[in-house]
């Protein structure tokens, strides 16, 4: 047969070069195989006739057979509109059109049997059917609609006369064309041990199945294939690297980390902490190169970790560099780590953009001769003139603001792979953790230091204000901070820096006791340094303040966090956002302010965040609310997930089970030379090819 990817959509009978060209680019539908793979969004049981005596408004969709026994056009201006009265002997109810009626009129001739199909509405005591679907009762039989599909189109689409049931048709035109069946992409054994059904008729009924067992089958072959590449090509990626990639070898774990655990450390490491060091640490002994995802709540104690671990790598004679999301971020880890190492003999630096000229001379050189052992960085590490003695081990902090690319682009700073430490912000479920970073090792930190008090969180509307104003000044009575964000969602929105910079002036006005920073991203990143410090030092009491505080930012003193139209944030960032405070002794509350009207995802959103303080429960539900390709970091990390048909979200357990088999496949056939196993190969070579983005995960 030939291939259906190479047949171009516009010699498919009733499509031709101006739907072609419309498909392609509404759709990205270019070919046959592209319009075999467009499945309906819905299918709707359309093998049961209704009478209308049996209607009674509150139906989902229904299916009459009757006859249009007049039209009257009703209203005047916008609200005119034409009613079909319509009888099926049981009763009468009326389709009504909002526009085309000429059109209608002309197309849908009196006394002559339809089948009319749609939503009905009760509307001035009688019953609707607006703009429903109108066939031919001669055309259609009922037994060949069983579950019918439903595609969505767009406007252009719809002005090109491409509606859903077009779209049906083409398909239905294509199947008819296919003289032989679609061939297979998996191998017959595989199939067979996974009681699987064949691709041509899985795509056959995703797209017209003749009843609800029928289309639970095709989904579950297209779901178990989709996955199943995808993590053959990560664990395959994987697996070479593992052949491929000889890693340095850290033998000591060194006086430095010896001598800073007796002397320096300011308090007992948590077990989490201690399980995950000695991960680390034997990862980095075993001769191959360390690929670890840390994942651990907000105050987990990553940054120690990430400490610890640099040590070891500076006592067997590397760099190490850690790199940060932001400048604010970096400069803190810089403060931090920079006193922790007091009296130690480690070199310490920091390299941001705002570091130039006679500055940064010294910097580049001493990374160049060894002579600074420990990078704190931001991006600018990234730049061609930054190059390193020896770089050992890199961490990467809060990952999700950092790319695939700019990940591969430091490992290309040396002749060797060094180890790596890819460190999340906040935690991420475990099916996107597997597909994003399906490559690396992962530890989680699942423990927070001993006494710490969980955030009290509360759901407080704008009206509130007053008593929310007086809870502040309670709490920076008492010898406490406070932080009031605001939303940002783009850092160049005017609107948003308005909102703020009111804030701030309602806040001066209300607090004229208290010292108020304000930071935003539209700062100099001098200045906004210099109003975190004030803040970090106690010289003010209130920060005012849009996301640019949302990651890392350590001051424990702070105890209250207010978040203006929490509506307004993912559930990530409000976790993040409150992770900010309970980072000291006493107890502290973050307060989400909303206005009245709350949309019902805002909604679950405010009641997840008042219910618990588990970023790992957060993350698994804020992936349900809005599915994995919104999730915050999948977009920001390049990789668009393009699944078709699988659902990170709720297919969690059958990615889990096609990972174990593409596992057992590349340890089985570690050659590739298996005859049965061929057509993976190719297959997989096949969809590199055609999905950029796909390719990407690895
Ligand atoms: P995150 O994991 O969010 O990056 P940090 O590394 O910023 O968290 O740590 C949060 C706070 O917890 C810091 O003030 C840090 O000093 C403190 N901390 C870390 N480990 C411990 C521990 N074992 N016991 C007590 N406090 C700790
Ligand atoms: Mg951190």
């Amino acid at each position: 047969m030939k291939d259906l990817r190479l047949i171009d959509i516009q010699y498919l009978a009733g499509v031709g070069p101006s739907r072609a060209a419309v498909l392609s680019k509404e759709l990205n539908i270019n070919t046959l195989h592209d319009l075999l793979y467009y499945f309906p969004y819905k299918h709707i049981d359309r093998s049961r006739l209704y009478y209308i005596s049996e209607i009674d408004g509150n139906m989902p969709y229904i299916q009459l057979k009757g006859r249009i026994l007049s039209y009257e056009t009703v209203g005047t201006g916008r609200k005119m509109r034409l009613v079909g009265h319509f009888s099926d002997g049981t009763g009468l109810i009326d389709l009504v059109w909002f526009q085309y009626g000429a059109y209608i009129q002309k197309r849908y001739k009196l006394n002559t049997d339809y089948i009319v199909f749609g939503k009905p509405t009760v509307f001035n005591g009688r019953i609707n059917l607006a703009h429903p679907d109108i066939e031919s009762a001669e055309d259609l039989t009922l037994s060949e609609m069983g579950l019918r599909p439903y595609y969505n189109t767009t406007e252009r689409m719809k002005r090109m006369n491409l509606t859903s049931s077009a779209m049906q048709k083409l398909v239905t035109t294509l199947f008819a064309s296919l003289k032989e069946p679609i061939p297979e992409t998996l191998p017959a054994y595989f199939i067979e041990q996974n009681h699987l059904i064949s691709l041509d008729k899985a795509l056959h009924d995703i797209h017209f199945p003749k009843n609800p067992e029928q289309l639970r089958q095709a989904e579950f072959r297209l779901k178990f294939e989709e996955l199943f590449y995808i993590q053959l090509n990560i664990l395959r990626y994987a697996h070479a690297r593992q052949l491929r990639s000889k890693g340095l070898r850290f033998p000591i774990v060194g006086q430095l980390f010896h001598d800073f655990y007796a002397q320096k450390l300011p308090f007992p490491l948590t077990n989490a902490q201690k399980r995950v060091i000695r991960e680390m640490r034997d990862d980095m002994n075993s001769g191959r190169q360390m690929n670890r995802l840390l994942q651990g709540d907000v105050g987990s104690g990553k940054t120690l970790v990430a400490m610890l671990t640099m040590l070891i790598a500076i006592s067997n004679g590397y760099q190490a560099c850690i790199m940060a999301p932001t400048e604010i971020l970096a400069e803190q880890h810089f403060a931090t780590i920079s006193s922790m190492l007091e009296g130690l003999p480690v070199n310490v630096a920091l390299l941001t953009g705002s570091i130039k000229g006679k500055k940064r001379e010294p910097i580049l050189s001493g990374l160049r001769d060894g002579n600074v052992n420990l990078l704190i960085a931001t991006h600018a590490v990234l730049e061609d003139t930054v190059s390193f003695h020896a770089l050992g081990l890199v961490v990467v902090d809060e990952q999700h603001r950092f790319g695939v690319a700019q990940r591969a682009k430091l490992w290309s700073k040396n002749d060797f792979l060094p180890h790596v430490l890819v460190m999340t912000a906040t935690p991420i479920p475990r099916t996107l953790a597997m597909t994003l970073y399906g490559d690396l090792d992962v530890s989680v930190i699942d423990e927070l230091p001993p006494g710490r008090r969980p955030v009290v969180t509360e759901h407080r509307y704008d009206k509130e204000k007053a008593s929310l104003y007086q809870f502040i000044r309670t709490q920076i009575n008492e010898g406490r901070q406070a932080y009031i964000v605001y939303p940002l969602i783009k850092e160049s929105e005017k609107m948003d820096l308005k909102n703020l910079e009111e804030g701030y002036k309602i806040i001066t006005e209300v607090f004229p006791e208290f010292n108020i920073s304000m930071v935003h991203g539209q700062m100099k990143p001098a200045d906004k340094e210099r109003e975190m410090q004030r803040f970090v030092a106690g010289e003010t009491q209130i920060m005012v303040a849009t996301t640019v505080i949302e990651v890392g930012v350590n001051v424990p003193n702070a105890s209250v966090m207010i978040i203006e139209n929490a509506e307004r944030f993912g559930l990530s960032q409000l976790h993040q956002l409150r992770g900010r405070v309970g980072r000291g002794a006493s107890q502290s509350y973050c307060i989400l302010v909303t206005s009245f009207k709350l949309t019902d995802e805002s909604r679950k959103r405010i009641e997840i965040m008042t219910r618990t303080n588990d970023g790992f429960e957060i993350a698994e539900a804020d992936m349900k609310l809005r599915g994995p390709g919104d999730l915050e970091g999948t977009q920001q990390s390049g990789i668009a997930f393009d699944l078709h048909i699988a659902n990170l979200a709720r297919d969690g357990q059958l990615l889990q089970h096609v990972r174990q088999l593409a596992e057992k496949i590349l340890n089985d056939d570690p050659d590739e030379s298996r005859p049965e196993n061929a057509i993976l190969w190719q297959q997989l070579r096949l969809l590199k090819k055609e999905n950029v983005n796909w390719s990407a995960i690895s």
